[in-house]
């Protein structure tokens, strides 16, 4: 019987901490929704001291999830327990995630503090979090740059006092894997009471290593790994949960550890969060990038054709990676349609449905083929995005750019209801086209992020654009899907602020920045 490894999903705490990648309630909401399909253990969904939108968003997870534990995160102080607990105490099975930094360069230069005082915050911590739940973690921040000795004093002293997680963080992503595999075996061995607690590693990337580091803590002792969807998190990220996860179950010759993750699921999980997150997912990256699957030497393409084992060590369905000969065209009918999708795996509402249909239909006019991955694209953007009313809608766009042109826009804009149009310059052709939009909105946003990708390979690649907006302490994001990267691009624009309007009829909300720690 192989032994189960947790998986804590930090995406919406340290993944969130991504620059730029800052979520509002309703999109962390829709990740949890996934990470529960994906049958994660433990979901951290915030740190809600740090901000009145941590804070609901921690609380929203906490009411609707109801598989997986939901975690919060909380520094050694008591006012900091104290929120974390208000957020999570609606969850099935809250837990509070407490930490303190342990490593000798942190306390001198950061904290000004001694071992013992901080030994005290520790166990003092843990222990007010037990008044709340049994379920509690323990951190020590910079554990692997830390004396061993001492962290094994901490998490004995944190273990007695009540907490049932101890968790050894490579905060700065500094460790080498059998180093780190000694650093757990190390603490198996010194902590008299360490059977009454997991131990948990939590890798960070910034030397490629998180998922080696991560593997090598699991093989000497570690029963939980901390991870993030697509690897994000802050700096280099963390260790990529489904790299993690994939490893684990395609090598269960050498490894007899398991999950309780649906494998199926990851793809999907994957595209939705670098969607809300807008963070892509480099065309490399291991089992959810777009060529992670693709055999280009024809010595493989040979081998494939033959025989699919002969060069994939995994299939992609496992992780949910459809390929369908079925290659939707202009003349295929909103039956057809509606399989392809299901056979995808979207169900979508019949008026869902009417609209993504309506922009197939628009798409395969000017794409004589039109992929899996366009299609994804359409009904992610479509359903997820389209969820809110159009209060603004595009009518016509039309550019003119070249090399010895001014290039300018003209926006022809429904806005409640009455259309304007407008003609500007710009800098290019998509900053005349923001332009023009942002003067018949009326708008006084800000565009925080930009970003431009193709869904397929070549020239007629359907181009997906994502832009990132705020206003008031709101922070949105837009998507645009088209052919044409300056016509996507306004599309992006117009959905982000469809969803600014949206968010500012339903009233003030309270701000979200979050705080880095
Ligand atoms: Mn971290």
């Amino acid at each position: 019987m192989s032994k189960k490894i947790y998986i804590f999903d930090t995406t919406l705490r340290d993944g969130e901490q991504t620059p730029g990648a800052n979520l509002n309630v309703d999109e962390k909401l829709q990740i949890a929704r996934h990470l529960e399909l994906l049958n994660v253990d433990i979901i951290e969904a915030g740190f809600p001291f740090s901000s009145p939108g941590d804070f609901a968003a921690v609380q929203a997870v906490a009411r609707e999830i109801r598989g997986p534990q939901v975690a919060g995160l909380a520094r050694a102080f008591e006012k900091d327990i104290d929120a974390c607990w208000e957020a999570v105490k609606e969850a099935t099975n809250p837990r509070i995630h407490t930490f303190i930094s342990t490593s000798d360069i942190h306390l001198q230069h950061q904290m000004r503090k001694g071992r013992d005082e901080v030994l005290e915050m520790a166990v003092a911590a843990v222990k007010h979090a037990t008044r709340y739940t049994s379920n509690v973690e323990f951190s020590a921040m910079d554990a692997s740059r830390s004396d061993l000795a001492y962290v094994a004093q901490v998490f004995t002293a944190v273990i007695e006092a009540g907490a049932t997680t101890v968790n050894f963080p490579d905060t700065v992503g500094y460790a080498i894997p059998h180093e780190f595999g000694a650093m757990i075996k190390y603490l198996v061995e010194h902590i008299p009471n360490i059977h009454q607690a997991v131990i948990s590693v939590h890798c960070h990337n910034d030397l490629g290593l998180a998922v080696a580091n991560t593997l090598a803590a699991i093989m000497n002792g570690a029963g939980q790994a901390e991870c993030t969807i697509n690897g994000l998190g802050e700096r280099a990220g963390n260790a990529s949960m489904e790299e993690v996860v994939m490893a684990l179950a395609t090598r269960k010759d050498l490894l007899h550890y398991h999950t309780d993750i649906v494998t199926q699921y990851i793809y999907p999980a994957s595209r939705l969060v670098s969607k809300l997150s807008g963070v892509p997912v480099q065309p490399n990256k291991a089992i959810v990038g777009a060529n992670a699957f693709a055999h280009e030497s024809g010595i493989h393409q040979d081998g494939m054709l033959k025989e699919a084992s002969t060069f994939e060590i995994m299939t992609p369905t496992t992780v949910g990676i459809k390929k369908s000969l079925l290659v939707l065209g202009k003349l295929s009918g909103r039956h057809a349609f509606k399989n392809k999708l299901q056979e995808m795996g979207y169900y979508l509402s019949d008026e869902e449905l009417i609209r993504v249909f309506r922009r197939f239909k628009e798409l395969a006019d000017l794409k004589k083929k039109v992929f899996d991955e366009d299609l994804i694209s359409l009904v992610e953007t479509e359903s997820i995005y389209k969820s809110v009313p159009e209060h603004f809608r595009l009518i016509e766009l039309v550019v003119l750019t070249g090399t010895t042109v001014k290039p300018s826009a003209t926006v022809r804009l429904e806005v409640g209801g009455e259309v304007k149009t407008l003609s500007t310059f710009g800098d290019g052709p998509i900053d005349a086209a923001f332009r023009a939009i942002t003067d018949l909105a009326r708008s006084k946003c800000r565009l925080l992020k930009f970003a431009v990708s193709s869904i397929t390979g070549g020239t007629e690649a359907l181009g997906e654009v994502s832009v990132r907006l705020e206003e008031d302490g709101h922070v949105v994001t837009g998507q645009g899907v088209d052919p044409d990267v300056v016509t996507a691009s306004a599309r992006a624009y117009i959905n982000g602020l469809n969803r600014l309007h949206f968010l500012q009829e339903m009233g003030p909300r309270s701000k979200e920045k979050p705080v880095k720690l």
